[in-house]
């Protein structure tokens, strides 16, 4: 059974109409996580099924402070999970297990990285853009960041300047359609296109939308890269689960 592990919340911030940027301190020991990795939150609401909530959130911090770390949550409708965590009272404690997760990067790889995020995936790729071991393999990634509009999560103002803090040049923020819009598909992967075209990297790190990773995924493939070059973190569309579930 996995560790039960808690965190209080020091500061919390409203970034948009639905994005709580909540900041933590670890209680009594250090968080033990790499730059990329996501915690599971125990709401300890009880769900359809008997089961309690549980929910992951990606790290949005660098990985050299192990005792705070901030999360940024976005608000999914009436959604057990993101409606705990933005009801969250300073000073509330926060229990979870984690950190988990195998969205991280290798130190001393010499490879160009593409890191390809969508929505709320951008906390995954902020995480490990902030980590140690990416520290000297920024000037070398390129990243996409697609959200559908500046509110929809945090805000572009935000990502870039936290781009152009750590040293990322080579970024875009493009807007695409909703989840739900029929031409999500096909915008979506004109810009990962227009990405590869420009030059295959050796690595990519596609998170957020599942139906976009993995269309990415696919089409790096048919270029050359191999699948073990390629990490994957779905945050909801998971192609995998809703194959198992069928
Ligand atoms: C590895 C991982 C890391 C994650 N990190 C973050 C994070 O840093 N910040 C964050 O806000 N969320 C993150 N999520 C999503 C989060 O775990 C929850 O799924 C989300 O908060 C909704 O939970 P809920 O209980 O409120 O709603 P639920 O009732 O569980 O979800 C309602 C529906 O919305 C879908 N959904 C879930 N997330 C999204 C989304 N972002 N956009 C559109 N639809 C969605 C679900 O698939 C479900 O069908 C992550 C998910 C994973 C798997």
């Amino acid at each position: 059974m996995a560790q039960q592990k808690t965190a209080a919340l020091i500061g919390s911030e409203l970034l948009g109409p639905d994005t709580r940027l909540l900041s933590l301190g670890m209680s009594d020991s250090d968080l033990g996580f790499i730059g990329g990795q996501y915690i599971i939150v125990d709401s300890g609401i009880v769900i359809a099924g008997d089961k309690i909530a549980k929910r992951a959130y990606s790290v949005i911090s660098t990985d050299k402070d192990q005792r705070q770390f901030r999360l940024a949550v976005r608000r999914i409708g009436n959604g057990p999970g993101s409606n705990f965590m933005h009801n969250l009272r300073p000073g509330a404690e926060l229990k979870f297990s984690g950190p988990w997760g195998k969205f991280t990067a290798e130190p001393g790889i010499e490879d160009d990285n593409f890191i390809c995020a969508t929505d709320t995936g951008i906390t995954a790729a902020l995480g490990l853009l902030e980590s140690r071991a990416m520290q000297s393999m920024r000037d070398r990634t390129r990243v996409l960041w697609l959200a559908e509009s500046d509110n929809y999560f945090l805000p572009f103002q935000f990502v870039i300047e936290k781009f152009n803090r750590i040293g990322i040049r080579n970024f875009s923020v493009v807007k695409v359609p909703p989840i739900a819009d029929s031409a999500r598909e096909l915008r979506t992967q004109q810009l990962v296109e227009a990405v590869v075209a420009e030059e295959l990297p050796g690595r990519a790190y596609l998170c957020g939308d599942g139906a976009v990773a993995y269309m990415a995924q696919e089409r790096l493939v048919s270029l050359g890269l191999s699948l073990d070059s390629i990490r994957i973190e779905c945050f909801f569309n998971n192609p995998q689960r809703k194959a198992a579930a069928a």
